[in-house]
């Protein structure tokens, strides 16, 4: 009886699809490195796409994630989520997409599509947990999702994304994360014209937020601790750039911007930031480090502040994105790595050495 029940339990999630296997890079534990492994992909349905991945970016969340810094990662990890490639077979219900086209997927693949955040475009909120691209029960097969360290994905039509044709595609790949999580939040919070927005942490997530929030027509501050990276900073688009270690620095701006991004990956003191918020001014979390901030109540409480967070981006929003990025021609700067090297690129991550996003090349996975 159990097992029956366990079947019939188990029939919608995965035994309706067959499978093939494909090369993929991922760890088995959050102490091993990252090699070369075997996955499965599941078969083509009607409204699926399967894309030939040509880049694949690498998010601080990659790291977080293979490591278990937020102790959720079932193993074997296969990380990725900012995807682009080309189309190589669709189903036979596909509308929107071709064999041949260029294709993007970022860090959903589906969700339940009824909830209200999914039916407002909001699918990163979905009540009944968004698949993620990787990391999450896999729907089709009984394992979890595999992201984009990996040959091909096969994707629902509608969680699948269009490039520009104007944009150079690994430069683009990072926009399917780094890009959709600083463009929600800054159109949330209505960053534009006569707004003041300053940037915290200026790796992937925060010079794309730079770039973006520049075209939006904001005045940017980038702020960032590392001096080498200031002299980029009108380059990115920045206004301004205050190196936060410099104490004087700091002072001659507070009290002076409408929102602030916190795109930092690791522990920080957000008080020292939070000084720098005008009346009734945001600072918007999006880093994720692995423990608990500390807020102390005058922060926010002395000019009315609020501290706040944002995930990545919905479907619909992530699609405008991109569009935009194309209209403005912006897309990240990308070190382009080959896959071998992806244990080195992890750890010039974590030292903050790279300017701005890794990259894989995807036709290096096979040698
Ligand atoms: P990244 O490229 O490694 O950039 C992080 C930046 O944080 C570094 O370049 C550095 O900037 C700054 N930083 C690092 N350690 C610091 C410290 N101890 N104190 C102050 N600043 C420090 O990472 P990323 O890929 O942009 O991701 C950033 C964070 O966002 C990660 O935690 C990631 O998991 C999270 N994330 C969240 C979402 C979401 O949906 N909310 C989506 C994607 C990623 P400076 O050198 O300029 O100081
Ligand atoms: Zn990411």
């Amino acid at each position: 009886m159990l097992l029956l029940c366990m079947l019939f339990y188990n029939h919608k999630r995965y035994f309706m699809d067959t499978s093939s296997t494909i090369l993929a890079i991922g760890t088995q534990s959050a102490e091993s490195p990252l090699h070369q492994m075997h996955i499965e992909r599941r078969t083509v349905r009607p409204q699926d796409v399967k894309i030939e991945i040509l880049y694949c970016g690498i998010c601080h969340s990659d790291l977080h994630q293979a490591r278990n810094e937020w102790k959720g990662t079932t193993y074997p990890c296969v990380p990725g989520h900012e995807i682009v490639g080309r189309v190589v077979e669709v189903g036979a219900g596909v509308n929107y997409f071709a064999v041949g086209d260029l294709a993007a997927v970022g860090c959903m693949v589906d969700s339940c599509r009824e909830c209200e955040s999914c039916r407002e475009g909001l699918e990163q909120y979905c009540e009944n947990g968004a698949t993620y691209t990787y990391n999450s029960p896999d729907l089709h097969l009984p394992t979890q999702t595999y992201g984009g360290y990996s040959e091909s994905i096969v994707v629902d039509e509608q969680y699948v994304l269009r490039v520009p044709a104007n944009l150079d595609l690994a430069g683009a790949a990072p926009l399917l994360c780094a890009g959709i999580t600083t463009y929600s939040p800054m159109k949330h919070w209505n960053v534009g014209p006569g707004k003041k927005i300053g940037i915290i942490g200026i790796g992937g997530l925060g010079h794309m937020a730079v770039k973006l929030a520049k075209a939006m027509g904001a005045t940017v501050v980038m702020i960032t601790t590392s001096s080498s990276k200031v002299s980029d900073g009108l380059r990115l688009g920045a206004d301004e750039v205050i190196l936060s270690t410099d104490e004087d620095q700091m002072l001659s701006h507070a009290h002076s911007m409408h929102l602030i991004l916190d795109c930092v990956s690791a522990d920080h003191d957000i008080n020292a930031y939070m000084t720098l918020l005008k009346r009734d001014g945001s600072l918007v979390l999006v880093g994720l480090p692995e423990d608990p901030l500390q807020i102390a109540p005058f922060s926010v409480v002395g000019g009315r502040k609020s501290f706040s967070g944002s995930s990545i981006g919905g479907i619909k929003e992530t699609q405008e994105m991109l569009d935009f990025c194309g209209k403005h021609d912006i897309t990240s700067e990308i070190e382009l790595i080959h896959a071998k090297d992806i244990n080195n690129a992890y750890e010039r991550l974590l030292r903050g050495d790279v300017k701005y996003r890794f990259v894989i090349d995807m036709a290096t996975l096979k040698g």
